[in-house]
């Protein structure tokens, strides 16, 4: 059953009451709204638990996708009660977990800033991501690191604008994954802004973000690894860079 994707609204939004509409035979939990981001777009999929009315809990792993996007399923750790279809209960995700990822996630954005390339893979991981770009240059590493946050400093806005998947084939140079597809089937694609009207960059893009640069903090580039002769893997970190000895 289509769920309402409370966290396409709200980033922030940690929390709140929904009712199962589903129960699968591997355990799998459906509900009619959900504060939970499935694992999609490179981006890994929430964590946390459901309250139910007397208090207990079930604990869940990453939640992830049905057979369509606007399916979400929550994936119960081994162990725990399963609900029954028309119960209340109260999701909580993992919120310390989940602000990390928004933080990298939107580091991953601004790391296409500065490094204007095609980008042939992404994993947005909470202590450590990496971005793959087609390109041959070679770069240094603490030149990135030290744009990235001058963007980060210059605290630009973050925000989504919708268009609909006829403007986005109307306008392909906007995406800049090669191999990653963007968010289309449900109609609308997000667009994921940085700087007033666009001005930092704006890409196709379904995943969590924070909603100033400011708040990704401290990020450096740990390692640029040659992965083929046309092929950077870039390595995120969060912190500063570390000396090297
Ligand atoms: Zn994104």
């Amino acid at each position: 059953m289509p769920v309402e994707a409370l966290y396409r609204d709200d980033f922030y939004l940690s929390t709140a009451e929904a009712v199962v509409t589903a129960v699968h035979e591997d355990g799998g939990i459906e509900l009619d709204r959900t504060c939970f981001y499935a694992t999609s777009g490179g981006q890994p999929g929430d964590t946390g638990f459901l309250e139910r009315a007397d208090g207990s809990k079930i604990a869940l792993g990453q939640t992830k996708h049905g057979a369509t996007k606007d399916i979400v399923i929550h994936v119960p750790l081994e162990d725990q009660a399963q609900p029954s279809v028309g119960e209340k209960l109260v999701m909580h995700i993992d919120w310390a977990r989940r602000y990390k990822l928004m933080r990298m996630h939107t580091a991953c954005h601004l790391l296409s800033v500065v490094c204007q390339y095609p980008i042939t893979g992404a994993a947005v991981g909470e202590d450590e991501s990496r971005v793959d770009f087609d390109m041959t240059d070679t770069i240094d590493k603490d030149d990135v690191t030290a744009k990235l946050m001058e963007l980060v400093n210059q605290n630009h806005p973050v925000y989504l604008q919708w268009i609909t998947d006829e403007e986005l084939a109307a306008n392909p140079g906007i995406v800049k994954s090669k191999n990653v597809r963007p968010p289309v089937g449900l109609g609308r694609v997000s667009l994921v802004c940085i700087g007033e009207n666009s001005s930092v960059d704006s890409q196709p893009c379904g995943g969590t973000h924070v909603s100033e640069t400011q708040e990704v903090g401290a990020i450096h580039i740990a390692k640029i690894e040659k992965k083929g002769k046309e092929n950077r893997r870039f390595r995120i970190k969060f912190g500063e860079p570390v000396a090297e000895a």
